[in-house]
């Protein structure tokens, strides 16, 4: 990864800078979600202006069943709200509402070649996983993300490692717009607040954790206790190390990775020591491991589960959103529009 990839705080000192993020309705929140995005949105919502966006128009693509967006949209919202987003210092928004986004998607798929489209990881994964359904909104989904980004002209875009392509993909359209038409974007970057961005694994010691792979391999805020102690103790462990300071293969690393985000650092210590003394009892590890992420996880689940009770409240924070994300996108394209010329009268 070059180090002009993305930017922590460190080079990032510009408190009037715009975030920007988003988190599709295509499933329940898990630890990645929260670890590579939602930890930073929560950070970020005091320090500067925030659009944090449920993304339902990035979901059509792998056409779900559209009854139940409504509920999935809620259900991202509270868990997100339950997670420590608060609707009072961050514009929480649906990308629907924004009917602007449609307009620069348009002017954006005009700058965006076939060839770097086609290029694009999630691209190939999904046409790969999905072969009958190969459509253009999956092919253009980076231009969508980006017209969500640069609507609200976002310097910053807190994400996770995964997204970092898309990210890059971003930048070349937003240069290749502000070189076409004059400079009306700022060119974003990905954020994290760490040093590096963040990739959660799964807990099958494979990939990233992730809502579509296997559900058992990801933990989610809407598992229960017990679903949580038997995602972890199910995790792929082996015999345990032959010998002192050994590599650990890469299912081992994940599940102290693991541990490093939900556990107390002596704790981790505790076990990394015993890896390293060949005298670790993987049982042991993951009983701990399971506590540790019901400590984490049971509290939001409990908050997240009240707030979706109350209808009344989602459908305010909704409008409240709609507005504000609304009234910042009419200001972007106006700047656009007269940027490109199509101002006739
Ligand atoms: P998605 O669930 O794909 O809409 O992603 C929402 C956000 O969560 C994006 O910023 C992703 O980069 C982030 N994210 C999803 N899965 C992971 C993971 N396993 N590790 C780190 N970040 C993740």
């Amino acid at each position: 990864m070059s180090e002009t990839t993305h930017i922590s705080p460190s080079n990032s000192s510009d408190t009037t800078a715009i975030v920007m993020s988003g988190i599709r309705p295509t499933g329940y929140l898990h630890l990645g979600n929260y670890f590579g995005a939602i930890r930073n949105y929560i950070k970020m919502q005091d320090e500067f202006t925030c659009y944090f966006m449920v993304a339902d128009l990035h979901s059509l693509t792998t056409h779900p069943d559209t009854k139940s967006l409504k509920a999935n949209v809620q259900r991202v919202l509270a868990e997100n709200i339950a997670c420590g987003l608060d609707p009072d210092k961050a514009c929480l928004y649906c990308q629907s509402h924004v009917y602007e986004t449609g307009e620069l998607y348009l002017y954006l798929n005009m700058l965006a070649y076939l060839g770097e489209l086609e290029k694009t990881v999630t691209f190939k994964e999904k046409a790969r996983q999905h072969p009958d359904n190969v459509n253009a909104g999956l092919l253009t989904y980076p231009v969508l993300q980006t017209a969500d980004i640069i609507m609200h002209r976002a310097s910053l875009v807190p994400v996770g490692k995964d997204q970092e392509q898309h990210l890059e993909m971003a930048r070349n359209f937003v240069k290749r717009f502000n070189h076409r038409y004059g400079e009306v974007f700022p060119e974003p970057q990905a954020f994290n607040y760490q040093q590096h961005l963040v990739k959660v694994p799964g807990l099958d010691g494979s990939g990233k954790m992730s809502k579509s792979e296997n559900d058992m391999a990801t933990l989610y805020f809407a598992d229960d206790d017990e679903l949580i102690r038997k995602k972890v103790m199910k995790a792929k462990t082996d015999s345990g190390p032959t010998a002192p300071n050994s590599i650990k293969p890469d299912y081992i690393e994940n599940i102290f990775l693991l541990m490093k985000l939900v556990s107390a650092s002596d704790v981790y210590e505790h076990y990394d020591k015993a890896f390293n003394e060949a005298n670790i009892r993987y049982g042991d590890l993951k009983k701990q491991l399971a506590e540790d992420m019901i400590r984490f996880i049971a509290p939001i689940r409990e908050k997240s589960t009240t707030i979706l009770t109350d209808e009344k409240y989602l459908k305010g924070i909704m409008e409240k959103g709609a507005e504000m994300a609304g009234e910042s996108a009419a200001k972007t394209m106006k700047l656009v529009r007269e940027a490109i010329g199509l101002n006739y009268y």
